[in-house]
């Protein structure tokens, strides 16, 4: 069994409890223009051009590409998706690694041996593995089997899922998971609609159905200006998470923009409309909005 993965972070402490390795899957059903992660949005390999890093005096990628498919412009090159069939070429010859192939298919055993690398720091900090991505649940059959293999070996498990997936797969891997983190961005379902392609009503219901049965879930709630952070839409998700039982905390991600900047290196392009963190004394009245409601509020993965 394999899936496609964009990376394998170690020393992560901002996805779950202690020091964790967080493994990305590619592949998501939503298009949140906000992404931090665009490289996870689609399900196949892509090709990221790091234009700071190309030399001006060097072309070795566009004599190496079997495809034709570079062109020289400047001090950066520009790559015809249309005749690319990502064989890898270029990105072996760039010496300056300014050419990435973003997304390799693993199997169980690969990231298993990766992930038993950092088993100390696991251990001495409480620490685990986080899947993210992406949607790591677009891939349920990899993501039990490998969730089953870290319950055997004793190691904490974390899912990062946007609850826009099947309750059947939610639910068939809720016994094999230590926690979920939950993402929760727009109560409003036309706005929902408007800024991720997709309708809240099964992340909602989704998000319900897990806590009913008890399971472990961290709320996450990517703060973005002007999109999710007024009154409205925070009191309404407070609101509607005072209606649920057993949530074990919420987090608030200030918006950043690490992923804009990985959208301009993408060759085939996302939108690249560009969004704010809400200010600091935002961040914080949101936060003591959400705790008068009762609620264990951080701020921070
Ligand atoms: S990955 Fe695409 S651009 Fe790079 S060498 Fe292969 S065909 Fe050419
Ligand atoms: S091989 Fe690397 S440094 Fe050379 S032109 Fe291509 S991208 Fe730029």
């Amino acid at each position: 069994m394999k899936v496609i993965i964009f990376d394998i972070k170690r020393y992560a402490i901002h996805d779950g409890p202690g020091i964790r390795s967080t493994v990305f899957f590619k592949g998501c059903s939503l298009r949140c223009e906000w992404c931090h992660n665009p490289e996870g949005i689609e399900s196949n390999p892509e090709i990221m051009v790091h234009s700071e890093r190309c030399a001006e005096e060097c072309s070795a990628c566009v004599f190496e590409c079997p495809q034709s498919a570079i062109l020289k412009d400047g001090n950066s090159v520009v790559i015809d998706q249309a005749k690319c069939d990502l064989c890898g070429s270029c990105e072996q010859v760039c010496v300056y690694e300014a050419l990435e192939i973003v997304g390799k298919e693993v199997t169980v055993e690969e990231v298993m041996e990766d992930i038993e690398k950092d088993r100390i720091f696991f251990n001495e900090s409480g620490g685990g593995v986080t899947f993210s991505g992406g949607e790591p649940l677009m891939q349920p059959d990899f993501l039990e089997s490998i969730l089953v293999e870290l319950r055997e070996r004793k190691i904490h498990s974390t899912v990062d899922t946007s609850g826009y997936v099947s309750f059947k797969d939610l639910d068939r891997i809720s016994g094999k998971v230590d926690l979920y983190l939950y993402d929760l961005k727009l109560m409003d379902e036309k706005k929902h609609i408007n800024y991720t392609g997709k309708s809240n009503k099964t992340i909602l219901e989704n998000l319900k159905k897990l806590l009913d049965r008890g399971i472990s879930v961290v709320v996450r709630i990517p703060l973005i200006s002007e999109i999710n952070d007024d009154d409205k839409n925070i009191r309404m998700t407070a609101e509607y998470l005072h209606t649920l039982k057993n949530i074990k905390q919420i987090n608030l991600l200030p918006y950043h923009k690490g992923g804009y900047e990985k959208r301009k290196k993408l060759v085939k392009k996302k939108s690249r409309k560009t969004f704010q963190a809400p200010s600091d004394k935002r961040i914080n009245e949101i936060k003591r909005i959400l705790s008068d409601y009762g609620f264990s509020v951080k701020i921070g993965g």
